[in-house]
């Protein structure tokens, strides 16, 4: 069942989404080569609970960071470790939730370290363009079938493919509501956007095949492969006045196609 906002709500998911925003804002230019995603986890957290939210994912599951920071072909769900130590030309996505007065915001951002190379930086590029090339289609009225065969499109037609198992969602006082949203679909199929849906859409899109492993530590998921991948993801909420996203930050740099 597809729950219905209202405007204060969306207001709240609004506070929890710049509490996210901030992080990126904040952590971006921390992605150096010798940091580990340890410290980036600890400093998200610190970021999230100064501003009287919470971490969503810590504990979510029995996750146990605060964020995600998945590296170069780990898809999702990496675990913020002491050993992980990031490198020159690495490509890491930072997926971060918060929760503020019960309601949550979720968003994923890949950036580089350091000089990366021309195929890690296209990739980054084309997965974020399928994000706003797929928001192009989030209106009240379409189908929510819209939104992924428009992902599906932008990405495959650069050559990218797009792993099925793990999809955007539904968001709310939950991190996962439905509808889940995947990053593939037919056109004109699915539910009816409606005014007061608030959805995470994150595309996952891989350089190489799209099938993927889960480590033995039961989070981190990995490309079959090993050839990069990227993620990312805003949170949106649909509107009277149109498609509001609520986890970008003022003059955060956006790659819109
Ligand atoms: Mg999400």
């Amino acid at each position: 069942m597809i729950i219905i906002k209202s405007e204060r709500e969306i207001e709240l998911m609004a506070k929890a989404g710049k509490i996210v925003a901030s992080v990126f804002k904040n952590l971006k230019d921390e992605l150096k080569p010798g940091v580990t995603t340890a410290y980036l986890s600890k400093l998200a957290e610190k970021i999230i609970r100064d501003q009287g939210a919470y971490p969503t994912f810590k504990g979510y599951g029995g996750f146990p960071g605060a964020i995600c920071i998945s590296i170069n072909d780990t898809l999702i769900h990496g675990i913020p470790s002491d050993d992980i130590i990031l490198k020159e030309g690495d490509i890491v996505s930072l997926d971060v939730g918060a929760t503020y007065q019960g309601y949550c915001a979720d968003a994923c951002r890949t950036y580089p370290c350091g000089k990366v190379s021309k195929q890690a930086s296209d990739l980054m590029l084309v997965t974020e363009q399928s994000f706003w090339y797929g928001l192009k289609f989030a209106k009240i009225g379409n189908h929510l079938g819209d939104i992924s065969h428009a992902i599906q499109e932008y990405n495959e037609k650069h050559g990218y493919s797009l792993p099925r198992e793990y999809t955007g969602h539904g968001i709310g006082s939950h991190l996962h509501e439905d509808p889940s949203i995947p990053n593939y679909g037919r056109a004109g199929h699915g539910p009816i956007l409606e005014e007061g849906m608030c959805l995470a859409i994150e595309p996952m899109v891989a350089q190489g095949k799209p099938y993927t492993r889960v480590l033995p530590d039961e989070w981190t998921v990995k490309m079959r492969d090993g050839k990069l991948s990227s993620h990312y993801e805003n949170t949106i909420a649909l509107t009277k006045d149109g498609i509001k996203v609520l986890t970008t930050y003022e003059g955060e740099e956006i790659n819109n196609v």
